[in-house]
């Protein structure tokens, strides 16, 4: 049975990982922001620069302010602009002050730093670029001092150069650190053995299926299949011939379905497909002809042809049930009926009379 913990897991995996991260650093640097630019302040008030010391100071109280009100902060892009804005700007002033002194522009390289951790590749780009450009300007054009001989030019270039290269060093290091959560999050959301969704990822698609039919006022159907006899299969053709068989009949799944389908892999050898936009006679014909389909093929598997089964439930939203723990009871009902009636068959109703005898155990919850 699909259980929220599936579900949590998996969208934990995708929206806290991102969001967690940035709002550690972001408090990080709400902390030390606070402390340098106190620092800065009184230093600069001590040694004359009233307003730089008096930009830094309010800035840094805006900051101390902001931390205590960051811990219930929904918006957190937001505010990430909120404080890197000013920040950038507060080192665009400390380059351009007339009394500046000539290393504040250090501070320009902590610009792509911050930016790119806190905003990812694109906005972070967009963001310490211009601010970038702007001071690398003004520096080498107002504040630099040309002496004569290569020294001149080795002065000009180490900042220049140093700044490009964090530039570019923290652009690569986001693209490859967004194709690894890429990866990880498509890792975490499917089967290893079938690269078909896995339980989790089902789940979610089964609860935007339904919130989509009903926008649309459309039905749809859940069919569940389980595999016959499939530990036959391991025990007369081994371990490996079983993995196959279960490659095989994705793949078989895949073919068959229309690309808005949906395929999932729950554990073992039981798969659920989605078929959307359909009826209950349509949904009974595409799981007849999925089951026909693979009855009449056989798995070549090396000098072996195994010849696979399944039997399906099919339960239709909204006409079953309208919750999706429900529609899968039901169809999970109508699968384990299937079982006890000789397996290799669609049930897609409660119709069907099973024997007092036979007990009927349904697999776990979805
Ligand atoms: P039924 O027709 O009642 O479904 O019988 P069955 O044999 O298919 O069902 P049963 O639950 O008795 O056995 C399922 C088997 O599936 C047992 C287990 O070893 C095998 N199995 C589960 N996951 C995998 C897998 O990833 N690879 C392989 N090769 N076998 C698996
Ligand atoms: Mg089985
Ligand atoms: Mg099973």
């Amino acid at each position: 049975m699909l259980t929220p913990k599936h579900n949590d897991s998996l969208q934990a995996v995708q929206a806290g990982l991102i969001v967690s991260h940035r709002r550690s650093l972001m408090r990080l640097m709400l902390v030390l922001a606070t402390l340098a630019l106190s620092g800065f302040a009184l230093l600069n008030l001590a040694t004359g620069r009233f307003l730089l010391g008096f930009v830094e100071l309010l800035a840094a109280s805006a900051i101390a302010y902001s931390l205590v009100r960051f811990r219930q902060a929904k918006k957190l892009q937001l505010w990430t602009f909120g404080l890197l804005i000013p920040l950038f700007l507060i080192i665009s002033l400390s380059i351009v002050v007339p009394d500046a002194t000539t290393t504040s522009f250090v501070w320009v390289m902590i610009m792509p730093v911050l930016s790119y951790l806190l905003l990812g590749r694109l906005k972070g780009f967009l963001l310490a670029a211009p601010f970038m450009v702007l001071c690398g300007f003004y520096y080498v054009f107002f504040r630099f001092e040309a002496t004569h001989g290569l020294n001149s030019i080795i002065a000009l270039v180490n900042p220049v150069l140093c700044g490009l290269l964090i530039l570019v060093f923290m652009h690569v290091y986001e693209h490859s650190r967004a194709r690894a959560y890429d990866m990880l999050i498509r890792l975490a959301a499917t089967d290893p053995l079938t690269g078909l969704d896995n339980r989790g990822r089902f789940q979610q698609r089964l609860n935007q299926c339904i919130a989509e039919a009903t926008r649309r006022k459309d039905s749809f159907a859940l069919v569940l299949l389980d595999i016959d006899h499939f530990k036959r299969v391991n025990d007369t053709y081994g371990h490996d011939a079983g993995d196959e068989a279960l490659r095989y009949l994705s793949e078989r799944l895949l073919k068959r379905l229309r690309s808005t389908d949906i395929v999932a892999r729950l554990g073992g050898e039981e798969f659920a497909v989605i078929l959307k936009d359909v009826d209950a006679s349509t949904a009974r014909q595409l799981t007849e002809e999925l089951r026909l389909a693979l009855d009449e093929s056989h798995l070549s598997y090396q000098s072996h042809d195994i010849h696979l089964t399944a039997t399906f439930g099919v339960a239709l939203w909204p006409q079953d049930a309208q919750l999706p723990n429900q529609l899968y009871q039901v169809a999970d009902r109508r699968l384990y009926t299937g079982k006890h009636l000789g397996r290799n068959r669609t049930i897609d109703n409660d119709d069907v009379i099973i024997a007092a005898d036979e007990p009927m155990t349904g697999s776990s919850a979805l």
